[in-house]
């Protein structure tokens, strides 16, 4: 149990990665605050914490509101005494062309994945140097936050800001005890994309065991982080890709 007594957020726990990460970061003794703006998914994940024997709680936030991130830490404390640390996790994004990227999209995209990440990691710190908690703060960055894909230019410009985030904030914060980290997802197995189709092989292409990521495999990761084993990794993005990013293609 490397996770005994904390108490950690997750949003976007709804579903994915967040969902996994919920459940193996419980796994390990976290009580989790399973939050989403999707109430009945974050609901159900805190559900599958208990069901298995975990402790949880969940509560709804809009990552982009700031009246919601203030909310979502004041609940958690006022629930379960403390904060030790948040999983910067809600993200959106599709595949669309350049045209399509409309002043909307763009902001829209830029409010959840860049300032729902900068409003976890202000108001989680704040609290955190008020409890006088030496926390951690773990975000979700992306592949595409170091290459460029066409048809994810708002996603790309977000997840770039998200790994100069975790530099910035590592170095703003290290002096109160809290670090900050992410990890950085190459494709993931999701339900939207079905066996079979050619658009899953080719994604599961693009990795060096030709298979997608399953979510479990950045919860692993992203627990490793939280934990004390990763006490030296500090202000850096880790790559979770199956070497995606290590070689180029024909
Ligand atoms: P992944 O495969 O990377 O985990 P998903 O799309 O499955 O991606 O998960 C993203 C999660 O983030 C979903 O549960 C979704 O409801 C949540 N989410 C999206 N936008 C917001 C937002 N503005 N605030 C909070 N949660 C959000």
């Amino acid at each position: 149990m490397r996770l005994q007594n904390k108490v950690l957020i997750v949003t976007g726990a709804g579903s994915g990665i967040g969902r996994a990460t919920s459940l193996k970061l419980a796994s390990e003794g976290a009580t989790i605050v399973s939050s989403d703006y999707n109430e009945a998914t974050a609901m159900e994940t805190a559900d599958l914490i208990q069901k298995a024997g975990g402790q949880a709680s969940y509560c709804k936030a809009d990552v982009s509101k700031p009246e919601d991130i203030r909310n979502l830490i004041d609940q958690t404390v006022a629930k379960h005494g403390t904060l030790d640390g948040i999983f910067n996790n809600a993200g959106v994004g599709d595949v669309r062309s350049f045209e399509e990227h409309t002043p909307d999209y763009y902001n829209h995209v830029i409010s959840v994945d860049q300032f729902g990440v900068y409003l976890g990691i202000y108001y989680a710190s704040k609290k955190m140097k008020e409890l006088g908690v030496q926390g951690t703060i773990v975000n979700t960055a992306s592949i595409f936050g170091y290459t460029a894909a066409k048809g994810s230019f708002a996603y790309q410009a977000a997840k770039a800001a998200v790994v100069m985030m975790t530099k910035s904030a590592a170095l703003e914060l290290a002096d109160d005890g809290i670090r900050v980290v992410a990890v950085a997802p190459g494709f993931i197995d999701t339900p939207i994309i079905k066996d079979g189709d050619d658009f899953k092989d080719f994604l599961a292409d693009q990795h060096l065991s030709k298979k997608l990521i399953q979510p479990e495999q950045i919860a692993d990761v992203v627990t490793f982080l939280f934990s004390s084993e990763a006490s030296a990794i500090n202000g850096q993005t880790v790559p979770v890709d199956d070497g995606f990013l290590i070689f180029k293609r024909a």
